[in-house]
Order: structure tokens, then C-alpha cells, then sequence
């Protein structure tokens, strides 16, 4: 069965008319998940053919603003979409229970307005969160998935995943610098998905608040080296930071292909790349 991957937002957190916040789909094995929840999350699912209901699971890379700032439009859209009780499962780093019982605080107006005016919706947003250290987040028989602790410093803890399905494996990590950990999930996949930013272009702005990222972003050469340490087989450019000048992917790509010969890809918003099934 092929593993189909979506990027559904290829943005940092600059607003940018044409793209949205970071967030991944990936559907493997009659399962869909979605990796973070950022900016226009819903609308991007949407273009898809994918609403909040139709996810098996929410996973959370690291609990920055911009990766979640559109988990309370997954967790409403769902609940008012859901035909009966069910719940949406989030797996995420330490400290997600704490994120998600501000966002139920901040739904509570809209939650009594629903439940006092729908007669059949009679229950609140089911949300089942599970916090993660590392190790098999979801094993079920037709996908495992397995989480890792990057390193995003001062930013802690931050996660990222590894999707298996029949022989084949995903790895989406958010917001990192390369780490032993991160090489070892990558170790062998198909496709390996990582938030980069250009050092020498940050470099040049004049903020010092752009150029602090500098240091706890994988570089476009760095992500490229962890690639090929773990002998992925592609490489997908995401998070670009800063945002792309237009017409520039091929200079994004042309730094990546310096340390990393397989292939690789300079993800735009909705990017769809599939491995096929063994
Ligand atoms: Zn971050
Ligand atoms: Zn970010």
C-alpha cells in the first residue's frame, strides 16, 4: 500500500499569503494523520478531500504557536462534525494537556452556545491527549508509529515521528537541529520531512530576533547531511525560513544536493509526495 505525504502548510510564522502554517498529512495504511496544526490548517485539509473528522490522530512536533495555532479549528470542526461521540486522539510533548485545557477554556462560550442550541449534539469535544517521552505512539496492526526527542532548544521537549506501513517508512520532524535521535529514526526511510532555514540569508537581516532562530533551526545543508547520514531516500524542504523569493527553489534544493545525493523536494504548500507499497 503506498504512503501518500501532503503539505498542507509549508509557512514559518511570518503571515504569507501563500502559505500556511506548518502541518503535514500523511495517510499510510487506511490511516490518516495529521503533524501539527498551524496557520489555515482546516482550509488546507479541506483542498484535500480531508476534514478533522475523517483523522485517526493529531501529533504535535513541539508546542511553538506556530505549529498549533489552529489545533482549536481541528478540535471544533471535528466535534461539531462528528455524527456520534468520538473522540480525536493528540499525541504530542509535555505539556500538551496543559495547551489543550487552555484551548477547552477558550472554547467554553462556543461549547455552551452548540450544546444549548443542537439537540442531538450532546456531549463536549472528546479529546484524548497523550503526552510523549520517545518510544511507539500507535502500533495497530496496519501502522506504528514512533516518536523521538529532538533538540529545539530552549524549546523543550520537541518530537518527531516516524510512520511505518508495510516496509515502508515516513519520518516528519518539526523544529530541530540535527541529533543523534533524529538520525536514528530517519535511519533507512523513504522520506524524510524536515523544518529548514537558510543560515546565510537569515544572517543578513537586520533583526536580531530573526537571526536568533539561527540557532535551534536545521540549515537546508544540515537537514541535507542528516538525510544522508541515514541514507533516506528523499529529502522534503518544509518551514522554509525565511520565506522563499519566488523562483528560488532550485537555489534551495542546488544547497541541499551538495551533501545529499538522493532526491529532493522543495515543498510548497500542498507538495504531495508518495511512496509507493513494496
Ligand atoms: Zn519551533
Ligand atoms: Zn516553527
Amino acid at each position: 500500500m503506498t504512503i501518500e505525504i501532503v503539505l498542507l502548510g509549508t509557512g514559518n510564522p511570518l503571515p504569507d499569503p501563500g502559505r500556511a502554517g506548518p502541518a503535514t498529512l500523511v495517510r499510510a495504511g487506511g490511516r490518516t494523520l495529521l503533524f501539527d496544526a498551524g496557520r489555515g490548517v482546516c482550509m488546507r485539509m479541506a483542498a484535500v478531500g480531508t476534514l478533522p473528522v475523517m483523522l485517526h490522530a493529531v501529533f504535535l512536533t513541539h508546542l511553538h504557536s506556530d505549529h498549533i495555532c489552529d489545533l482549536n479549528d481541528v478540535v471544533t470542526t471535528q466535534w461539531v462534525m462528528s455524527p456520534d461521540r468520538r473522540s480525536l486522539r493528540i499525541f504530542g510533548p509535555a505539556r500538551t494537556s496543559d495547551v489543550m485545557d487552555g484551548i477547552t477554556a477558550m472554547l467554553a462560550p462556543d461549547i455552551g452556545y452548540r450544546l444549548a442550541h443542537h439537540a442531538d449534539l450532546d456531549w463536549v469535544p472528546q479529546v484524548e491527549v497523550t503526552e510523549l517521552v520517545a518510544g511507539v505512539a500507535i502500533d495497530d496492526g496496519e501502522i506504528r508509529v514512533v516518536a523521538a526527542a529532538t533538540d529545539h532548544r530552549p524549546v523543550e521537549p520537541s518530537l518527531a515521528y516516524r510512520i511505518e506501513q508495510g516496509g515502508n517508512a515516513v519520518v516528519v520532524a518539526g523544529d530541530t537541529v540535527p541529533c543523534p535521535a533524529l538520525t536514528e529514526l530517519c535511519a533507512g526511510a523513504d522520506v524524510y520531512v524536515q523544518t529548514v532555514l537558510r543560515d546565510d540569508l537569515v544572517n543578513l537581516v537586520p533583526s536580531r530576533r530573526l537571526r536568533d532562530t539561527v540557532d535551534y533551526h536545521s540549515t537546508v545543508e544540515q537537514a541535507a547531511r542528516t538525510a544522508a547520514d541515514a541514507g533516506v531516500g528523499t529529502l522534503v524542504l518544509t518551514h522554509q525560513v525565511p520565506g522563499p523569493a519566488p523562483g528560488s527553489a532550485t537555489e534551495w534544493t542546488a544547497i541541499a544536493a551538495r551533501q545529499f545525493g538522493g532526491t529532493i523536494v522543495f515543498g510548497e504548500d500542498l507538495t504531495t509526495v508518495t511512496v509507493p507499497g513494496r
